[in-house]
């Protein structure tokens, strides 16, 4: 039994406690689909179409595409994904992938798709006939977006898809994929546009399998000229890097969640090995050492569990932007879940070094969160971009307030001159005062002149 204290925490709505129960209850009675007979990337795949198909069955894939009370589809709840994610991970790291790629590849559609794009897909998905993969890094674009290389040129109504991906989760049993593709409306980033790619369409192959340490299916797409149409277009042209961190924004703080889950199970089975674990006369848990291991972990949890449902409930509850929130969930989480799990290691002793383990399980399973959906390193970039992004701004807004006029010249010659702060000079390119002329349908009022210094001045 996994600790649930946090289903009360306020966070968390009635609704989510139940939702939790639910996919408990599920996992617990198809723990035994969860795992493949051998170790590969092939079984993975099998492993992962059973169980899309019976998620879908049992009504738990409309989670992944934003369904609530029956519905199959909806907006997207950070919460209750984060739930179902945690829950399953604590079972299987396959059952969680199955679940979370539905999500993940329709996160692009679900949050900025049309109408007709939803309908098109998302009701698929849910019932678990349909599965789907995001589609976003190449070879030399992982961690740097703004290098992808995929061409998007136009061609008639439409345009063709030409490139190579890789590290695709849920390649070769995919049935739609998310691709981003260069379109070239602005250098960089700002060039990039979103497409659905329906795995049938002429052109489109997957060319290689990848072997992880802990299986899942992944893989290597070549688009030879893919032909899709502004119906497949997600959201504007140029638009594709925001759809790709607008995903991420909420996908991010349910790898997580998924973490989480991981870092759970491996203090579950940790403590519970330690209180029947024969040592020194005692247990391995009446050991001080153990029980400052087994602090650690506990408080590493809770730490985690509070980001993680901190940044989905921002996302739900205050609908922002949670780039600084998801970034920090899954950075810790992530992080703090390698660290509870190698001490769960260290507890099983030989045993968790021993093939089939569940800690050596975890230990493998854990690693690859750490890179994926953008790597510690970036979600460090993306916090500090926030932090320092927010202080420039209180910087300017304090700045603003401070600004003091030091004459005006009402009202026929319009000029005035604005004293600068000590503390915003240097953001003022050094200046102590500025000299403006002001439009001259100014009223004469000094207020008024500060106002638009201020606004020339931003
Ligand atoms: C198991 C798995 C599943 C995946 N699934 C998908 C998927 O479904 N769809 C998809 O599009 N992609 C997927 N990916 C790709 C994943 O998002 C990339 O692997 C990740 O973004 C890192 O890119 P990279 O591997 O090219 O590493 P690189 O970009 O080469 O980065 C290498 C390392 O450099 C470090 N680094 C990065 N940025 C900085 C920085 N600013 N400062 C300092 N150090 C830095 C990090 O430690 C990083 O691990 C998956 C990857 C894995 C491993």
């Amino acid at each position: 039994m996994s600790d649930r204290s946090f289903l009360s925490w306020p966070f968390l709505e009635e609704r989510h406690a139940l939702l939790h129960d639910r996919v408990e209850a599920w996992a617990k009675a198809h723990a035994s689909m969860m795992h493949g007979e051998d170790d590969t990337g092939a079984t993975a795949g099998r492993v992962v179409r059973r169980l899309v198909a019976e998620m879908g069955k049992e009504g738990l894939l409309a989670t992944a595409t934003g369904g609530r009370d029956g519905a199959l589809t909806g907006a997207l709840d950070a919460r209750s994904l984060c739930i179902c994610r945690e829950v399953l991970a604590r079972y299987s790291g396959l059952a969680d992938f199955a679940f979370a790629m539905q999500g993940l590849g329709t996160g692009a559609i679900s949050l900025f798709g049309t109408d007709e794009q939803k309908a098109r897909y998302l009701p698929a998905v849910a019932r678990g006939e349909v599965l789907a993969a995001f589609a976003l890094s190449e070879q030399a674009a992982g961690s740097d977006v703004s290098a992808l290389a995929m061409t998007a040129t136009k061609d008639g109504d439409g345009w063709r898809l030409d490139g190579e991906k890789t590290w695709i989760s849920n390649a070769g049993i995919a049935d739609l994929y998310v691709v981003f593709a260069r379109t070239g409306e602005a250098p960089g980033a700002r060039g990039l546009s979103a497409f659905i790619v329906e795995a049938s369409a002429p052109g489109f192959a997957v060319s290689q399998t990848i072997d992880l340490i802990a299986p899942h299916p992944i893989g290597k797409l070549a688009l030879d000229g893919v032909r899709v149409t502004r119906r497949d277009m997600i959201a504007e042209g140029g638009r594709g890097f925001a759809v790709a961190m607008g995903t991420l924004d909420v996908f991010r703080t349910t790898v997580g969640a998924a973490a989480l889950g991981f870092a759970r199970r491996a203090m579950d089975e940790a403590v519970s090995h330690a209180l029947r674990r024969k040592l020194f006369g005692g247990t391995l848990s009446d050991l001080q050492l153990t029980k400052a291991k087994i602090a650690d972990m506990a408080v590493a949890i809770d730490a985690a569990a509070l980001l993680v449902y901190r940044s989905a409930w921002t996302k739900d509850v205050k609908g922002a932007r949670v780039s600084r929130e998801s970034a920090m969930a899954k950075l810790v989480a992530t992080e703090e879940a390698q660290t509870v799990i190698d001490s769960a290691v260290q507890i099983f002793g030989g045993l968790g070094v021993t093939r089939g383990n569940i800690a050596e399980t975890l230990y493998r399973e854990i690693r690859a969160l750490r890179i994926y959906e953008g790597a510690t390193e970036v979600q460090k970039v993306v916090i500090a971009g926030r932090v320092l992004a927010d202080a420039a701004s209180w910087n300017r807004e304090a700045c603003t307030q401070d600004r003091r006029i030091l004459r005006h010249t009402p009202p026929t010659s319009v000029w005035c001159i604005v004293e600068v702060p000590a503390r915003c000079q240097q953001r003022d390119r050094d200046r102590s005062a500025w000299l403006l002329s002001l439009s001259p349908d100014l009223a004469p009022a000094a207020a008024n002149h500060r106002d638009a210094a201020n606004r020339m001045l931003q």
